[in-house]
């Protein structure tokens, strides 16, 4: 344990040092003689938990948090003891952290208020959710030895903690966690996909390797001052959920094992991109260019699809070192808590959704069932006239649209012209279409219109104005 405490101190300049070496003593203390269902030290939890945060290279008060994370749970502790000790802010992440635990999962009603919590927390302090992403990514490497429901901990990991994740753009940690909990709740077909696709991936994965000297060649030869080429294997689950889309033919899956290229800025993720199609021809459209429009949990990167050597077809993805760190650690990689919390509000709009519900006074099981649908749902992307793109679940329609880009829209909206073509309004949208409302002065939210509104902020403005007419 020492020898991970002093990894961790060398990351931080020796002030920031001295408080976690404080909560790491103070935690020690509080859990000496505890001991996990592996029969190993409590205390090790803890010190893993604060490893994973300091490997995010978030800051002094996140890793002292993640420390102390159970002490209050686990001993007589108060939280005044922790404010004198260590200061309000890292009192009030443990305390927000502790608030959230004894989660007893299954739509409950406890479940639908932590969840109500953890939002809350997470909006007051991006933190909370970082110290619980990473609590939770070590209880699931070590589920194997926990002695209660691994089941429950795995789903909950899956609906609610890995859609989290990739929402505030972590998708190292989401894949990750989704992998780990995968054969927990899904033991057949883990044991399916793997039957399917093992021998499959160690071939691509022989090929990439093959050919990574080929593609640096071209880059060298090409005056691309490469940083890195990489080969890299999708994640089992989610290879899993596309291959449900695709009728579990493997052939039809080209990001088994892609090619990423890391080069030093935009202007020559392009132009690797222009060269390799110079060299092998792209499958026509599979060429996505996510830097010109990101993602909106904020992942950038350009991704094309090639007849590469020996007519073998390969997905590359395309980008500079700060796209690859956001990619991995999203919101977590914007370490200055200041810098996240500015994010919070530009980039992760959804968050201050959640929280605009907050002010309607939901009840905790109304919230659950609202982020059921606008949070933990598959998302598309479609795109005002200006090529402004907006963010909906699937199966949203044009109402749905419409009151995203603003109420008066939605109210007027009477019918909507997709890709050029009139569309009724209850027809659902697809990713990446173009959708323009087109407005009738005289148009006014009908009663209907909640038979096919997906959103709820569609929902609540439709009630809203049916409530002003009646
Ligand atoms: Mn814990």
């Amino acid at each position: 344990m020492s020898e991970i405490l002093s990894k961790i101190l060398h990351k931080y300049p020796a002030k920031e040092a001295q408080i976690i070496q404080k909560a790491f003593d103070f935690a020690q203390k509080v859990h000496t003689g505890q001991k996990r269902d592996s029969g190993e030290p409590y205390f090790s939890h803890p010190v893993e938990v604060a490893k994973i945060l300091a490997d995010l290279n978030l800051d002094c008060e996140t890793v002292s948090a993640g420390l102390l994370h159970d002490v209050l749970e686990e001993s007589d502790a108060k939280p005044e003891d922790l404010e004198k000790e260590f200061g309000p802010n890292i009192a009030f992440l443990v305390g927000a952290v502790t608030k959230l635990h004894r989660v007893s999962y299954g739509g409950d009603k406890g479940f639908m208020e932590n969840f109500h919590k953890m939002i809350l927390a997470t909006a007051k302090d991006i933190r909370v959710v970082l110290i619980k992403l990473a609590d939770r990514l070590h209880n699931l490497e070590t589920l194997d030895d926990y002695k209660g429901n691994r089941e429950k901990i795995a789903r909950e990991t899956l609906e609610v903690y890995a859609p989290l994740a990739d929402r505030l753009g972590m998708g190292e940690i989401k894949g990750v966690m989704e992998d780990l909990a995968f054969p927990y709740v899904y033991p057949q077909d883990y044991k399916k996909l793997l039957d399917l696709t093992a021998g499959q991936i160690v071939e691509n994965k022989k090929y990439a390797e093959q050919i990574k000297p080929a593609v640096e060649k071209i880059l060298k030869e090409n005056n691309i001052g490469y940083l890195a080429v990489n080969a890299r294997a999708k994640h089992l689950y989610s290879l899993w959920r596309k291959l449900q889309k695709y009728d579990f033919n493997l052939e039809r899956i080209y990001d088994l094992v892609a090619l990423r290229v890391i080069v030093p800025d935009v202007a020559s993720c392009y132009e690797t991109l222009g060269i390799l199609h110079k060299y092998w021809p792209p499958l026509p459209n599979r060429i996505k260019d996510f830097i010109a429009l990101a993602k909106p949990n904020g992942y950038q990167s350009l991704h094309t699809t090639v007849f590469c050597q020996d007519g073998q077809i390969t997905e590359f993805q395309i980008r500079t070192p700060e796209m690859h760190t956001n990619a991995d650690y999203g919101i977590a990689g914007h370490w200055s808590y200041k810098e996240a919390t500015n994010l919070l509000d530009k980039k992760y709009s959804w968050l201050r959704q959640l929280l605009e519900w907050q002010k309607q006074n939901m009840t905790a099981s109304d919230f659950w069932e609202n982020a059921k649908i606008d949070f933990f749902k598959n998302r598309i992307f479609v795109f005002t006239p200006k090529g402004d793109v907006i963010d909906l679940p699937e199966g949203a329609v044009p109402v749905d649209f419409a009151y995203a880009v603003h109420s008066d829209l939605g109210d007027k909206c009477s019918q909507a012209k997709v890709n050029g073509k009139i569309m009724p309004i209850n027809e659902a949208l697809s990713d990446g279409d173009i959708v323009e409302i087109v407005i009738n002065k005289n148009q006014r939210p009908s009663r209907d219109w909640l038979k096919f509104a997906k959103t709820s902020k569609a929902r609540a403005k439709i009630r809203e104005r049916l409530r002003l007419v009646s």
